[in-house]
């Protein structure tokens, strides 16, 4: 209750105050953050997708500058030897304004990523994307089989049909690759799970989906349940460095992340900077149990 309503007054405290308790969640403003951050964790043995917040963009001619960043993100990691891959949002590149050129500025940024034999992430958004993201990945997929995936949203109950879309095309030659998460928009009832058990067990089930199939995933959750019931799966199938890894949010949950990387698993974790930290801080906060304790604690340390 107390969290629910510190996270509806959220956007309207002073950003000063929220970047308090936000900078745990977000690597910085520039990409010399991202660069460090990226560095510690390389230190620990975890890796990195890189992503550079911002969302909507209300003309198409700001998707330019956005690639212009992603381009010169690509080659600055390269020089710094750091091993990354890149998540981005297609909205930040027109979307939903103009099919055609998200879809070939994206093309540019993978095409640069290949070079240098990396992947880039298509992060799933709201419902209102869904369609057409699946369709861009789709696409990138026949051009670039090793250096694209997508993310996939277990509480969307159109989730298990579009598996078996995704996983039709999956061959030698197309592997697919998918992230696989919870979800993290609003959504009506109608087109999403609400409740928590029934998410985890669509989660649990697509997971199984895609290792039967054969498919790579990147298991993003915190959620220890979760990472047991794959742990368990892992075992079951027999799996290796060559099928999952693990992959986490910047600033969550560091333990669970430090035990499995203990225990052998890959770890990837995703380091956002940018100047857009505000709306993607305010979701993470809204999800963190612990958000009143972090205000409280923020508030007497500063106040
Ligand atoms: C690498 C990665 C990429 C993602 N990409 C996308 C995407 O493309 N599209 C999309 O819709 N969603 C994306 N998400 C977000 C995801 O959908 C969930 O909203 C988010 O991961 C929380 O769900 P959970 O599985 O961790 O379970 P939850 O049940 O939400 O959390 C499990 C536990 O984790 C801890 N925890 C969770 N969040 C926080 C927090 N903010 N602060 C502190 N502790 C916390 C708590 O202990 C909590 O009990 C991504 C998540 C990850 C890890």
């Amino acid at each position: 209750m107390v969290n629910k309503l510190i996270a509806s007054v959220l956007p309207l405290l002073p950003k000063k105050f929220v970047w308090l308790f936000s900078k745990r969640y977000i690597s910085g403003e520039t990409l010399d953050d991202a660069i460090k951050a990226s560095k510690k964790l390389a230190g620990l043995g975890i890796r990195v997708t890189v992503d550079h917040l911002g969302e909507y963009i209300r003309e198409l001619s700001q998707a330019k500058d956005v690639k212009a960043v992603y381009l010169s993100m690509i080659e600055r990691f390269e020089e710094e030897g750091i091993s990354a891959t890149y998540s981005l949002k297609p909205s930040s590149f027109g979307l939903l304004l103009n099919f055609e050129t998200c879809y070939s500025h994206v093309r540019e940024i993978i095409e640069k990523a290949k070079q240098y034999n990396s992947f880039v992430r298509i992060d799933m958004e709201d419902s209102s994307c869904v369609d057409a993201e699946i369709e861009l990945y789709h696409r990138l997929l026949q051009e670039f089989p090793s250096n694209v995936g997508l993310v996939v949203q277990a509480y969307l109950k159109r989730t298990p049909g579009d598996l078996k879309y995704l996983a039709a095309f999956h061959s030698s030659n197309t592997p697919v690759n998918i992230r696989l998460c919870k979800g993290i928009y609003m959504e009506s009832p109608e087109i999403a799970i609400k409740d928590r058990k029934a998410i985890n067990k669509q989660f649990a089930d697509s997971l199984e989906f895609l290792f039967e199939k054969g498919i790579y995933v990147g298991i993003a959750t915190h959620d220890h349940d979760l990472t047991d019931i794959a742990e368990e799966l892992i075992g079951q199938y027999g799996l290796g460095e060559s099928d999952y890894e693990f992959q986490m949010l910047y600033g969550v949950t560091p333990e669970l992340r430090t035990n499995l990387v203990k225990r052998g698993h890959k770890m990837r974790v995703y380091v956002p900077f940018g100047k857009e930290w505000f709306g993607y801080s305010t979701r993470r906060l809204k999800e963190n149990p612990k958000l009143a304790f972090y205000i409280i604690k923020a508030l007497f340390k500063h106040g």
